[in-house]
């Protein structure tokens, strides 16, 4: 009879599980990759989904045809809800299914939550964006603010059904507020009878006194310039204290405001998902302010050698929570247990290479920050596109992302503008059906 081969449980098929499961294509091991959804998701591009670039499809492969020629690989669906160092086993659920996975060696990544600093009642009036749900729904809201506007007379419901709030003035908020101007003042005019789209104002909101304030003074200043050049009105040193259907409360260096808007979203924060607090919980490990698990310098779960946490819910040097820190993470989790299995020495630590930051503004305009060197402007978008073409996984969806691109930028196209009711009313719908549950 064959003897069983080691068994590596991977959980989450985002940048840290995906590539730790490549990582681990020629080793003697069977993986078991389990994700909540059936897709890898490129969270960097939902902006795009959410602002008609692109189509959710091409920034969200099957794992399934991601994974089809590796043979040492199952893919299942399900959310892992608890692991169990003790017995070696993760318990998943999936809808109408319970079921449990043993292991020998385990890689947990399963990224981040959003956080609203424990104001969770916020997320009803302004998503987050961290899913194709949240994208898809953000896409109907603003569209459908244009649409809605039209159809009003009443001229202050008009302004605030044309006022957009982006919370966070991180990478994400920037692109979010930047594509929104660009659809308000480039693509949208000249398509309604009753508005004009440039009317729209695009509020950027943040606590802090600065944007994008982990690029350095340098492209944050440039980035301040390219944003009110878009027409976006940025507002720092503002605390957001209450959110509702029809605007946002905020705190500012001169008091108290109410801005009256329709549509809102939060990109301002992070926290580790449940799954890290059991885990937590069940080895022991202490987790940091955002609940990360404080991690080995190799990365495994203190005191459970097989265990290893990467990516956003690991807590490990002051790591940002970005897709190369998971990338590298997961290959590491992975180059670890090839080498154990091997007979080799393991326990060295993970040595994380800053390749640099990179976020955009508009079209031709991104900043990016590789080791000591700054761009800003063209060449910034220029090494964006590269980059970000080279991490899209899949083929055809490179292919056809590049066309979307071609139609946004250099056209006046939005492709992908379909928004349908259930996509922005399903989340409450969701939401009251489970409240009636007993
Ligand atoms: C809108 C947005 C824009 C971003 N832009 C950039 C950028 O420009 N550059 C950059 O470097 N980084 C960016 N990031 C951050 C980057 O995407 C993350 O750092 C990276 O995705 C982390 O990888 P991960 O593997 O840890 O988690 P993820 O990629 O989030 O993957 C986690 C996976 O685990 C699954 N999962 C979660 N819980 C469970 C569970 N209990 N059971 C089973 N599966 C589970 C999820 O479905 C998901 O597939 C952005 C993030 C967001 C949200």
């Amino acid at each position: 009879m064959d003897e069983q081969r080691h068994r590596v449980v991977i959980v989450g098929a985002g940048f840290g599980g995906l590539f730790a499961t490549k990582a681990l294509r020629r080793a003697p091991v069977d993986i078991t990759l389990i994700n909540g959804t059936a897709h890898h998701l490129f969270q960097p591009l939902l902006y795009q989904v959410a602002t008609g670039i692109l189509s959710e499809g091409e920034i969200a492969p099957p794992i399934r045809e991601v994974l089809k020629r590796q043979d040492n690989v199952k893919t299942l669906l399900g959310t892992v809800t608890r692991v169990d160092p003790t017995a070696r086993k993760v318990s998943v659920v999936a809808p109408g299914i319970a079921y449990e996975v043993e292991y020998d060696s385990l890689i947990v990544a399963a990224g981040a939550s959003q956080s609203y600093f424990g104001k969770n009642e916020f997320a009803e009036f302004a998503p987050g964006m961290k899913s194709i749900d949240d994208a898809l729904e953000l896409r109907g809201r603003i569209f459908g603010a244009f649409e809605l506007a039209e159809l009003e007379t009443d001229p202050a419901a008009i302004e605030r059904l044309l006022t957009f709030v982006v919370v966070g003035a991180g990478p994400t908020g920037v692109e979010m507020a930047g594509q929104i101007a660009e659809l308000a003042h480039r693509h949208l005019p000249g398509q309604y009878h009753n508005i004009d789209p440039r009317q729209a104002r695009i509020i950027l909101i943040d606590a802090l006194p600065t944007v994008l304030s982990t690029f350095g003074d340098h492209l944050s200043t440039q980035a301040l310039r390219q944003l009110h050049k878009l027409g976006v009105e940025v507002e720092l040193q503002t605390k957001v204290v209450k959110v509702d259907e029809t605007g946002i409360e905020v705190e500012t260096v001169d008091g108290h405001k109410r801005i009256e808007s329709a549509t809102k979203m939060w990109a301002a924060g992070v926290a580790a998902p449940p799954l890290a607090k059991q885990i937590a919980e069940a080895t022991g490990a202490e987790t940091d302010r955002a609940g990360r698990i404080k991690v080995n310098p190799d990365t495994t779960v203190p005191g459970y050698p097989e265990i290893y946490a990467v990516g956003d819910m690991m807590a490990l040097a002051d790591l940002p929570g970005v897709a190369q820190v998971a990338i590298q993470g997961g290959r590491h989790a992975a180059g670890q247990i090839r080498k154990r299995l091997a007979g080799e020495e393991t326990g060295q630590p993970f040595k994380y290479f800053d390749k640099g930051s990179l976020a955009t503004i508009s079209r031709f305009s991104a900043v990016a920050s590789v080791g000591k060197f700054h761009f800003a402007g063209l060449l910034g978008w220029l090494l964006w596109l590269v980059v970000h073409l080279l991490y899209l996984v899949g083929f055809k969806n490179r292919v056809t992302a590049v066309m979307h691109w071609f139609v946004s930028f250099i056209g006046r196209g939005r492709s992908e503008r379909v928004a349908t009711f259930q996509q922005v009313y399903a989340r409450r719908a969701l939401q009251e059906y489970q409240d009636k549950l007993p």
